[in-house]
Order: C-alpha cells, then sequence, then structure tokens
C-alpha cells in the first residue's frame, strides 16, 4: 500500500477499490487450485508473495516483514483496515500504547480515545505447522476483507484494525506443506513428518512464548507487547481428529487468579458468538469450557491475558495434513459397542480411508450441544471453520469496539492501583548473582514484554536490610503487574479437591510451574510493603560485563558459578590451550573454577569480559588443577522428531559445544568410540521408541528402524572402551537395560493415583565437590517433569556409582503441583556409574528443559567437559 496516496475522496475510494479487485487474484486462481482442496497446501513463500500484492494493490492492506526465521524465511505482519484507518496508523498505534500504559489518564480521556479509536485484533495462524489449516484460511480471509465492498466488510474495517500472521512458524509451514506433496496419494500417507517441524524445537514453540530463545517468539510478543497491545488476540490451532471438532472459548477451569477476570468475561462473550457462527455455518461438533484451562502460563494467547489482552484458543479438528480421513457414523447419545475390529492404526497401513472408529462423546449437553458423529473431514471443513470463527471475532469487535477498549484501560488502572497496595509491592534482584547471565536474561525476557524494570541510582533499605546502588527492582504498581508476579511468584496449582465435583480435571492442562527465579537460579527478595529508592526505568536491560583482574606470573583463574564458562572451556579448546580445573577448591576459588597458565590466548581478557565472567591474577599454580582436554561430542538424533533433542542442540550451540548430530545408521555401525568420547541421547524417548523408531508400514523405508538391538551393543561397547554417554529423563530407562546399572528408577511402579508430578519445580541438593556439580549452588530447583528418582538396588553398595544430586528428606515442592512428595525423600536426582572404562551420567530430571532452567545446564555441561578428564584414546 502507498501510503502517500492515502486520504481520497469517497469517491475517489469507490473508483480506486473496483480497479484494485480486478487486479488481485482470487486465492484460487492465484493457487492455481481451489484453496483447501483434497491433497493441496500453498506453500509459504506463495502466501508471502500473495500477501505482496495484496500489500501493492490495496490501500486497506499493509504488509511488514517483522525479521527472518532460523531457515531465513520471512515472517509476515499483515495490517488490514479501512483506508482512512491506514492513513492514521502511527496514531492509532500511539493510543494502543496508552491504552495499554493507561496511568494518570482522566474519565474524559479515556472516553476521547473510546469513542475514537478502533479495536485492534490480532489473529495469529500455524504456529504448530501440521495444524496448517489457518496458514491457507489467512489468504482466504485478506482476500475478502482486501476486495470485499459489502457493508458488512465496511463496518468490519473502519470499525477494526485486524492484524494477521498467516504463519507463527514459516518454517515449519515449509517442511509440512513438503512433506504433505511428498505423502499425499501414496502408501506414506499417514508417516508422519521424521524431523521436528522447526529447526530447533518443534511442537515446543508456543512453549516458549516467555523464554523467548528462538527468533519467532521475539517477533511475535513484539508484535504484541511492544508495537500493538490488541484488545483481543486469537492463536488458531488443531486439534486431533477423532473427537470434537471445534473449541472456542470460555476455556475449561482451573483459572489463574492473577488474570483480571474482565478477560474470562471477554473471551466468553467472543467466544460465544464464534460458537454462534459455526452453528450458523452448519458445522457440528462444537464445544466450550472443556479441556484447555484458564491457568496455564507458556503459550502466546495465554501470556496475553497477563497484559490485559482478551488471549483465545481456537482448535479445529484435524485432517491427515491436506487429505482427508474418514471417520465411521456414531448415533446421538448412544455410545457404539466396540466392533472389535483391529487397530484403526494397523488397518490404515493397508488402507489409507480405513475409516476411523465411530466418535464416544456423543450425548449432547449444554458445554457441547451437537455432537460430532462421524463422516469424512478434510481441510475444507478446517479452513471453513476458521473462517467463521475469524469473522465472528472481527464482527464481534467491531460491535464491542468501545467496551474492549474500555475495558482494558481499566485493567491496566486496577492492576496499578492493586500494585500500590501491595503485597507484593516490589520483587528486588540484587546485582551480584550466583550467574549474572541467569539474571541478565530474567529481567530481559520481562522487560521485553512490556514489564517496567527500573534499577536504583543509589543504595537503599528494604526489607530490613541495605540494597547497593544497581539493584534492579520491578514495582508492582504497573499495568502488566500479573504478567510479572506470575512469573516471578511460586505457582500454587488449585487443588481439586476444592472444587465442586467435576468442575475441574484430575490432572492439569499442562506445566504447573514456571517461577523464573528459580528455575533460572536467580535470587529475589519480595517486598511486601513499599519503601523509598531513587529509581530509573532502564530502555533496555545491560548484558553483564565480566571482570578481569589481570594475569599473574602464573596465569589467571576464573570463578566457578557462570553457565558461561561452558563457553570460555568451548573456545579455549578451539584455540588448542589447555585449561585446568581446580578438583577441590583452592585460593578461595570453588571447586569446577578454571585456571588458564600464564601462556595464555590473546583473547582471553576479551572472553572473560564479554561472557560475564570474573577473572583473577595468581602468581603460583594452583595444586588442586587438573588438565581439560578437549572430548568429542556427539547427539543421538532419531527420526522420529524429538524435541528434547533439538532443545538440547540449540543450547548446545548457544554455549559453543562443538559436537555432530548421531543418526541411527551412524550408531548401528559400531567403532562409536574410535571418533567420539560423549554420546547424548535425548531424554523424550522410552528404551522402546529409542530401540524400535518409526516402525509402520507406511514410514519411508530411510526413516524406519530406530537403533535397534545393534545400536544398542554399539553403544555399550562405547562406554566400555572408555566412552561416556549421558542421559536424562526417559533416556534413563535405556541406560537401566543396556547397562547392569546399581541404580534403578523407584518411581516406575508407583501409580499415578500416589505420584505425579506433571511438570513442577523440586529442590535438589547438588554435590559440588563432585566434578558433574561444579559451579552449581549447593542447593538446585528441578524442573521436574513425571521424570525419575534413583534407588541403589540392593545388591550394590554405594562404591559402585557417585551421587551427583539428591532430592532432600521434606518440603521440596518449590513451585507448581505434585501428589505424593515423600516418594522422592532422600533419592538420587544425579549420578554417575562407572562401566568398565567408560561412565554413564544419569540424570533423573530434565537438566535443559525447554532451554529454561538456567540452574541446572551445568549438570549437562560439567557432565560433558569434565569427560575430558580422564580422556585417553
Ligand atoms: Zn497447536
Amino acid at each position: 500500500m502507498l501510503r502517500a496516496l492515502l486520504r481520497p475522496t469517497a469517491l475517489a475510494v469507490l473508483l480506486a477499490t473496483a480497479a484494485v479487485a480486478q487486479t488481485i487474484p482470487t486465492p484460487d486462481d492465484f493457487a492455481g487450485f481451489p484453496i483447501g482442496s483434497d491433497g493441496n497446501l500453498l506453500r509459504w513463500e506463495r502466501i508471502v508473495e500473495y500477501f505482496g500484492i495484496l500489500d501493492r494493490e490495496s490501500d486497506r492492506v499493509l504488509v511488514r516483514e517483522m525479521g527472518k526465521t532460523h531457515n531465513g524465511n520471512p515472517f509476515i505482519l499483515a495490517t488490514i483496515s479501512s483506508p482512512e484507518n491506514m492513513a492514521r496508523l502511527d496514531a492509532i498505534q500511539a493510543t494502543q500504547k496508552r491504552i495499554a500504559y493507561p496511568k494518570g489518564l482522566t474519565e474524559e480521556e479515556i472516553e476521547g480515545i473510546a469513542e475514537n479509536s478502533p479495536a485492534v485484533v490480532l489473529v495469529s495462524c500455524n504456529i504448530h505447522a501440521t495444524e496448517i489449516g489457518a496458514s491457507q484460511m489467512a489468504v482466504e480471509i485478506a482476500h475478502r476483507l482486501a476486495t470485499d465492498e459489502s457493508a458488512w466488510t465496511r463496518r468490519i474495517l473502519d470499525n477494526v484494525v485486524f492484524l494477521l500472521i498467516p504463519s507463527f512458524n514459516p518454517d515449519g509451514q515449509v517442511m509440512v506443506t513438503d512433506w504433505n506433496n511428498r505423502v499425499r496419494g501414496t502408501e506414506h500417507v499417514w508417516a508422519s513428518l521424521p524431523y521436528l517441524y522447526h529447526p530447533y524445537i518443534g511442537h515446543d514453540n508456543n512453549r516458549d512464548a516467555y523464554m523467548m530463545t528462538q527468533p519467532e517468539s521475539r517477533y511475535g510478543n513484539r508484535i504484541l507487547f511492544q508495537e500493538w497491545f490488541p484488545q483481543v488476540y486469537v492463536d488458531e490451532h488443531q486439534q486431533g481428529n477423532s473427537g470434537m471438532r471445534v473449541f472456542v472459548p470460555p476455556f475449561a477451569n482451573p483459572i489463574n487468579p492473577n488474570v483480571d477476570p474482565a478477560i474470562w468475561a471477554q473471551a466468553g462473550k467472543i467466544g460465544f458468538a464464534m460458537y454462534q457462527a459455526l452453528h450458523e455455518a452448519g458445522i457440528e461438533g462444537v464445544g466450550y469450557d472443556q479441556r484447555y484451562t484458564g491457568w496455564w502460563q507458556g503459550g502466546f494467547l495465554r501470556g496475553a491475558w497477563f497484559h490485559n489482552i482478551v488471549g483465545m484458543l481456537t482448535e479445529v479438528a484435524s485432517a491427515n495434513l491436506a487429505s482427508p480421513v474418514f471417520q465411521e457414523k456414531a448415533e446421538l447419545g448412544k455410545r457404539r459397542a466396540s466392533s472389535g475390529r483391529t487397530s484403526w492404526y494397523d488397518e490404515r497401513e493397508k488402507n489409507p480411508e480405513a475409516p476411523m472408529p465411530p466418535p464416544t462423546d456423543v450425548m449432547p449437553r449444554y458445554d457441547y450441544p451437537r455432537p460430532w458423529l462421524g463422516g469424512k473431514w478434510t481441510l475444507r471443513h478446517i479452513i471453513d471453520s476458521e473462517l467463521a470463527i475469524t469473522t465472528a471475532l472481527l464482527e464481534s469487535a467491531a460491535d464491542q469496539r468501545r467496551r474492549l477498549i474500555r475495558s482494558q484501560i481499566q485493567m491496566g488502572l486496577d492492576a496499578i492501583a492493586a500494585g500500590k497496595q501491595g503485597d507484593p509491592w516490589a520483587c528486588l534482584f540484587h546485582p551480584e548473582q550466583h550467574d549474572p547471565e541467569a539474571l541478565y536474561r530474567l529481567l530481559e525476557v520481562l522487560e521485553y514484554c512490556g514489564v517496567i524494570v527500573e534499577r536504583a541510582e543509589a543504595e537503599f533499605r528494604a526489607e530490613g536490610r541495605n540494597w547497593p546502588k544497581g539493584t534492579y527492582v520491578i514495582r508492582m504498581a504497573q499495568p502488566f503487574r500479573a504478567y510479572a508476579k506470575d512469573l516471578l511468584e511460586p505457582q500454587d496449582h488449585p487443588d481439586p479437591g476444592m472444587m465442586p465435583p467435576g468442575k475441574m480435571a484430575d490432572q492439569p492442562y499442562d506445566s504447573t510451574a514456571w517461577t523464573l527465579p528459580l528455575q533460572m537460579g536467580v535470587e529475589t527478595v519480595v517486598a511486601n510493603k513499599p519503601f523509598e529508592a531513587e529509581l530509573e526505568r532502564l530502555g533496555s536491560i545491560p548484558a553483564p560485563a565480566g571482570k578481569w583482574n589481570g594475569k599473574g606470573k602464573a596465569g589467571t583463574l576464573i570463578a566457578a558459578g557462570p553457565n558461561r564458562l561452558a563457553t570460555l572451556i568451548n573456545r579455549l579448546h578451539r584455540e588448542g590451550a589447555a585449561p585446568f580445573l581446580l578438583r577441590k577448591r583452592a585460593k578461595g576459588a570453588p571447586a569446577g573454577s578454571l585456571y588458564v597458565g600464564a601462556e595464555q590466548p590473546a583473547q582471553l581478557e576479551q572472553w572473560v569480559r564479554e561472557l560475564g565472567l570474573s577473572a583473577t591474577a595468581v602468581d603460583k599454580t594452583p595444586g588442586a588443577a587438573a588438565k581439560l582436554e578437549p572430548v568429542r561430542v556427539a547427539l543421538y538424533r532419531p527420526w522420529t522428531a524429538s524435541m528434547d533433542e533439538g532443545w538440547t542442540r540449540w543450547l548446545l550451540e548457544q554455549y559453543e559445544f562443538p559436537f555432530t548430530p548421531l543418526f541411527d545408521a551412524d550408531i548401528r555401525a559400531g567403532k562409536l568410540r574410535e571418533r567420539w568420547d560423549v554420546l547424548l541421547l535425548p531424554g523424550d524417548r522410552s528404551d522402546s521408541q529409542l530401540i524400535r523408531g518409526a516402525d509402520r508400514a507406511s514410514t519411508p523405508e530411510e526413516y524406519r528402524g530406530g537403533l535397534g538391538e545393534e545400536g544398542r551393543r554399539a553403544i555399550r561397547e562405547f562406554v566400555a572402551q572408555g566412552g561416556r554417554l549421558v542421559v536424562w529423563h526417559d533416556g534413563v530407562e535405556f541406560a537401566q537395560k543396556t547397562f547392569e546399572l546399581p541404580l534403578r528408577n523407584a518411581l516406575r511402579a508407583t501409580p499415578r493415583s500416589q505420584f505425579s508430578c506433571p511438570g513442577c519445580f523440586l529442590r535438589v541438593q547438588v554435590d559440588r565437590e563432585h566434578p558433574i556439580g561444579f559451579g552449581m549452588e549447593p542447593e538446585a530447583t528441578a524442573v521436574f517433569d513425571d521424570d525419575a528418582a534413583f534407588e541403589p538396588l540392593p545388591a550394590f553398595s554405594y562404591v559402585d556409582f557417585d551421587v551427583v544430586a539428591r532430592y532432600p528428606s521434606d518440603d521440596l515442592l518449590q513451585s507448581g503441583w505434585m501428589r505424593g512428595e515423600a516418594h522422592l525423600s532422600q533419592l538420587i536426582a544425579a549420578a554417575q556409574v562407572e562401566y568398565r572404562r567408560g561412565s554413564v551420567v544419569l540424570i533423573a530430571f530434565r537438566p535443559q528443559f525447554r532451554a529454561q532452567p538456567h540452574g541446572t545446564f551445568k549438570l549437562l555441561f560439567n557432565a560433558i567437559h569434565t569427560a575430558g578428564f580422564t580422556m585417553e584414546r
């Protein structure tokens, strides 16, 4: 859109749009096939091309590239509104910021804003790339809004600024489209994508919302919390394909008490408008108030709740990518007896059109009035459902424009008032922390998402102690108080027993804990009462600067503690330097501190400074130092899309570990010890998943089969010959079956009714004198996700293994929800077991879970590096 041509007369607008409609092809003409037809998908570069046409040819559409993805695809945002609104976008954006930060607005100003501003609505599509329908719907809705001359469309455009992210995951859109094009119409049509649908993190990309490790996450949150602060944000997903066709809000119990209830009121209202539109479009099987809860923090639309934005989730039943699925019919209100057929999963291998068993949820009720009864379901059905959802959203926002804006302002004002009341009044962060990078990242992710972070310009007193200049303070009297509070305080998940019967699921939907200071190992103090301090608001958080205190006669000692010490070790090894680690505490430095002799790479000082490390000069060689040889690291990558593998790969790259991915064939070929010193297994694969891999007939030959027993033997031989295997979470099971370990997982036989812990935070005690615990705090937070806990087998004594970390005897739960805490008391959380000439490191939980728990990264980093103490080749 050319901004210079705006503000034409009404007649000119009419003439211009009439001309425009001819130059913009319909999506079907552009694609060369009907959008949504069986088997067909528009690939990302074509979608971008189409939006480029709309941008050029329509004065209602502006398309902007937010930046590139990992694979170099453009991440785009389309802004769609009336030409009049498009001409004053900057002013609208400025008003949106004022609405989001409403401090000091008078009633008159509020009324003026509400009266004169359009509602801003954001829709994002396709974050989970196999949920492909919305990326196609985006083209159709944009075409309609750009070309339609009806009164309905004009009213929408006049009253709404519509922001559209056609794909939140363009790299994945490309991968899924290519896979679809390969398997459609073949015997492979039911084969799963053999790799993640994102270069690193697959389905977890939505779980990256608050930590923002990936570029797409940054683009999304920038649109939401820096640039636009929309009144409503809808993230359009797809769900499984056998039951409910469409979920729209209201959300299910429990709800998060930090979220302003006005969010639930608005989400319910718009959700019911969506429901009605779906009903009118003849779409059956629409449900609400089930499965998807209002409690969890961790996805983009959920993060919106805590920013006074009406975040909404919609879920439409999936087809088989772009190919249709068939389902046997059920009768309303009657559950069919099992037909005694063999599994549908086996049947569809022979006949891709074999129908699924009929739906079982067929009883009409208030929250599911017209149950889905089976039949054919196609990509076109998905797109039609999403069009109904999106148009209902736009209509609701246009109708309720004034109320939505007023409500958002009120939520911000109420949050500021609540913060002034105290309890909590502020969170304080001492500038000196165990790991300066963790503090920096914690503050940076909050600040990026609109939280006001301040720094003390002078010493002050609070909570009965003195705080130095440079202390960071997050005061709660701010519009996004809920976001800061929710991410800084421990989570207290509602007890199902406190709810009326049937009002809450027995198990939480996802993780139940996300407290940033705990998982990142950052110390914070909560001030419940006001205090006086000279505070300055920071535009951005300064990265930690390292401390260089020269080089002594014998060289330099660099303190253990920061995770970035691992990066320094990797850089020294890369330069051919031979650093040493202190095996015991010496010269006031903890075990695990790094000693570099007088012959040093010229860049050492610069590295120490840029990595935020702390170096002191030493004149005598520390006695307890042991040489650390570089190790050759391999990371196993299964052909079954492992997110844990992706996260591990991403983290290793961030800390500059050199490593090589190994696939099934590489491992099955054996002779691993000749090439590798350390082998890492992703933690989200059970023993049988590792051994069998993808083994259905529909899997293309080159991806079939896993490690096999051959691979197990090769790994056993690798360790026997002096290699180190590092496993965590589910990988522990593989290690137990492969080696005769003196430890077993004590939780394996414990029933769920007695022990359950779906993503909570637990205290663990770490032996910092053990090489794998080097540089850690004596107490760390384990992100525990139905993980393991070891106990020694009776036949073995403690001589056979080293305990690195242990669950304490009581008071384990730090944040979130768990059942059966006593089952973990005193059990082992991490251990090193010797096996022949090598070793196996077992970590019961995931030390690098979604690259979030900075407080336990070191278990992984040390397990890799300290293998270099004794390496013989
Ligand atoms: Zn999804």
